[in-house]
């Protein structure tokens, strides 16, 4: 999908106004607009990364940036001390809907099984 149309591209670039939780130079976290969860992030780079596998070497950076954006996240949604888990759909068997690399940060009540 073209970095104009995506959606989170376009709340990333501040077209489509969102309440952020945590932002640094590489990513940004935003409330999910349908949770699973009583507390439901969405961690997400300001590039267009489309898939983990496009991720070269020297972008580990933007993947460490995912999990320093994910505690930032934990800490101001209140939820760091209670726990939380972290996901990453990947590809149509994992059901990714959104082809913009991002992490699910799921929280605020006893979480089932992993799938
Ligand atoms: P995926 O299945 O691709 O891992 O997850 C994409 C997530 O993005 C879905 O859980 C969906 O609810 C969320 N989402 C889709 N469009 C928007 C949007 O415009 N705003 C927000 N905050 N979340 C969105
Ligand atoms: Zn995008």
């Amino acid at each position: 999908m073209a970095e104009q149309e995506c959606i989170f591209c376009r709340i990333g670039r501040g077209e489509v106004p969102s309440e952020f939780f945590y932002r640094d130079e590489v990513v940004f976290v935003i409330g999910n607009i349908n949770p699973e969860a009583p507390v439901h992030l969405l961690v997400i780079p300001f590039a267009h990364v489309e898939a983990l596998a496009e991720e070269p070497g020297e972008s580990l950076a933007t993947l460490h940036a995912l999990f320093a954006g994910a505690a930032g996240g934990a800490r101001e949604a209140g939820v760091a001390n209670q726990g939380y888990r972290l996901v990453v759909n990947q590809g149509p068997n994992a059901g990714q809907e959104v082809t913009h690399l991002h992490m699910h940060l799921l929280a605020g009540r006893r979480l089932g099984g992993m799938g």
